[in-house]
């Protein structure tokens, strides 16, 4: 229950690594095969899709309806993108019967206006000159 709480809900794609990082700051003795598997059988029952979007990463989204991916450069978040957003001009080649596509869009994410980003740190190696002190006269 625990694992659907969270990776049914989510729309953050995470890792089964994740899920089970996730679930378990409340859980802790919830053991990683008991993530993994009930993550299987979601995959199985079709409330879940398990997605590689990058190499060797596999994700999970619950998202099941159709829908296209943008992974973040910076941050490397994925979010989903409506599939009206993106148009594919052909996905049917000869020989092939296609069972469905996904376009896995790579970019940064433009920042919103309003949210400048902070000016670049100069490092300043100069140290500060203090003023010589004057010799006390006597
Ligand atoms: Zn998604």
């Amino acid at each position: 229950m625990a694992v659907a709480e969270y990776v049914l809900t989510t729309d953050e794609h995470p890792s089964a690594e994740q899920v089970h990082a996730r679930v378990a700051k409340r859980w802790p003795y919830l053991s990683r095969a008991t993530v993994y598997n009930t993550l299987n059988l979601f995959v199985k029952e079709g409330l879940l899709k398990q997605l590689v979007l990058s190499e060797g990463k596999a994700v999970f989204d619950p998202k099941i309806e159709r829908h296209h991916h943008f992974i973040d450069d910076v941050t490397g978040r994925i979010e989903d993108v409506p599939w009206d957003a993106v148009k594919v001009g052909n996905a049917r080649l000869d020989g092939y019967d296609v069972r469905e596509y996904m376009v896995v869009l790579r970019g940064r994410k433009a920042r919103p206006s309003s949210v400048r980003p902070a000016p670049p740190v100069i490092p300043s190696n100069r140290k500060e000159t203090k003023k010589p002190k004057e010799p006390k006269r006597t």
